[in-house]
């Protein structure tokens, strides 16, 4: 159990694409523990691993309805709907910006057991599934933001 460190905008490692995870070793299994610590820490609810400076195709989402997710080389094999909404991000601390989003996604992944599941999102999931789906590829919500970032007073708890 441990905190990491959260690298912010700006930092190289953000703007990577993530590799993908081949087998499950206790490196892994505590990683994924630190990662959901450090996401409950900062009141986030979802956090990938390029975030704590890890390349790996791996996230943690918990938006608060009893059932964190880990997704290890997620893949959206469908996704339908429009949602716009208001996002924020861990790495962008003290921001907000409008991002159109599909309503629903429906997302192939490998659990903690390197087991294949399917996990279906609508709304928030489907836009945390989306947001922390980007970062495995390099992309911030700041590049889909209608009209730019904003600041927010306090950071966003969600
Ligand atoms: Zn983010």
């Amino acid at each position: 159990m441990a905190i990491r460190k959260i690298r912010l905008d700006g930092d190289d490692v953000l703007r990577k694409e993530c590799k993908p995870i081949e087998k499950m070793t206790s490196r892994l299994a505590t990683l994924i523990d630190d990662m959901y610590d450090t996401m409950y820490e900062a009141n986030g609810v979802g956090l990938a691993a390029p975030q704590v400076g890890i390349l790996k195709r791996l996230v943690v989402i918990d938006i608060g309805d009893g059932n964190p997710l880990t997704l290890i080389n997620p893949v959206i094999i469908e996704s339908d709907g429009e949602q716009e909404g208001e996002e924020g991000c861990l790495s962008l601390p003290g921001l907000q910006g409008t991002v159109i989003r599909p309503n629903h996604v429906v997302c192939k992944a490998l659990n903690e057991d390197m087991e294949e599941f399917i996990v279906e999102g609508e709304g928030l999931l489907a836009r945390a599934i989306c947001h922390e789906l980007d970062h495995l590829d390099g992309v911030l919500y700041k590049d889909r933001t209608l009209d730019g970032l904003y600041s927010v007073e306090a950071p966003k708890e969600d």
